[in-house]
């Protein structure tokens, strides 16, 4: 049995996994990373997360999902916003040094994207836009089978696009993103604003809106068409067939979905309305970015 090694640099762990081409996970390993960690301490943790599932007959390749600003091209992580010490980290090198397999490097979004068109409910889709409704809000295009990588791999960063002109202040310096109104981050912003009190947790927040908090509810609707919007207008730019959201505010999804759904249906051209799929749930970030391997080997023939 051949197996693909997907890694997957989070925001307090590095999880590693081996899978196969039908998205099954063998064998899993996590190791945990902290803010103070410089590349040496990350490098001792990624063999942690790794060392264990190396056996150098069984794995074909290597993908590698991490948040960015990366380099795809070179497997560099330039820094991460959660590991502030870490700088100019060569991922792909250390990791090849240790089994010498193609080894691919991407954005945690973009790698999402992959994920879900290669294992997830949208696969197959010819042309799908995936949301990551998580801390931030990311996107990813996968355009048959192809992502879209831009410069160097750093996404579709579509939770930056100006939604609501002059509007709330975004942690990018901007006015009016879609992060600000519909993210973790922005949705405890706003309900801030409004209310002046600090929930910790986004979970707070719709557990306030289950129990018929108004003020929460108002904050969640703004968000929720902020986003319907922001899929609009990729609907319009892109004429997907199918978009996903991913991650973890769509264990909400009840609590919004429907509202969502029908606004960026009946907002997009008629025609891209009628072939649209709309789908969410959450990801196996492992999935996403092993799925890079197949996407590899899919350009590469
Ligand atoms: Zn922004």
């Amino acid at each position: 049995m051949s197996y693909i090694l997907g890694i997957d640099i989070g925001a307090g762990s590095i999880k590693a996994g081996l899978i196969d081409r039908n998205g099954k996970i063998h064998k899993e390993s996590t190791a945990r990373t902290d803010a103070s960690m410089n590349n040496d301490h990350f490098a001792h943790a990624i063999s942690l997360a790794i060392d264990s599932l190396l056996d150098k007959n069984s794995i074909y390749g290597i993908g590698v999902g991490s948040p960015g600003p990366i380099d795809s091209k070179k497997g560099i992580i330039h820094s991460s916003a959660n590991l502030p010490k870490l700088n100019q980290f060569e991922v792909l090198q250390y990791i090849t040094n240790k089994i010498n397999v193609p080894a691919y490097l991407n954005n945690d979004a973009n790698c999402a994207a992959l994920g879900e068109c290669y294992f997830g409910k949208a696969k197959g889709s010819k042309n799908l836009f995936v949301f990551t409704l998580g801390t931030g809000l990311g996107g990813g295009w996968v355009y048959e089978g192809k992502l879209f990588n831009g410069f160097d791999g750093n996404g579709m960063e579509v939770g930056h696009t100006t939604i609501i002109k002059d509007g709330a202040v975004c942690g990018c310096g901007n006015l009016g993103c879609a992060e600000s109104y519909f993210s973790a981050k922005g949705l405890l912003g706003r309900y801030k604003d409004e209310t002046g009190t600090t929930l910790n947790a986004v979970s707070e927040l719709f557990v306030l809106v289950e129990s018929g908090n108004a003020a929460a509810r108002k904050i969640l609707d703004l968000g929720c068409d902020v986003l319907a919007d922001a899929a609009r207008n990729i609907v319009n730019l892109l004429n997907v067939d199918s978009i996903s959201f991913v991650g973890g505010l769509t264990q909400s999804w009840h609590l919004y979905g429907e509202r969502l759904s029908k606004r960026i249906h009946s907002s997009v051209f008629p025609i891209l309305s009628n072939r649209l799929n709309i789908y969410y749930g959450e990801n196996q970030a492992i999935l996403g970015a092993g799925s890079l391997v197949m996407e590899g080997e899919k350009l590469n023939g």
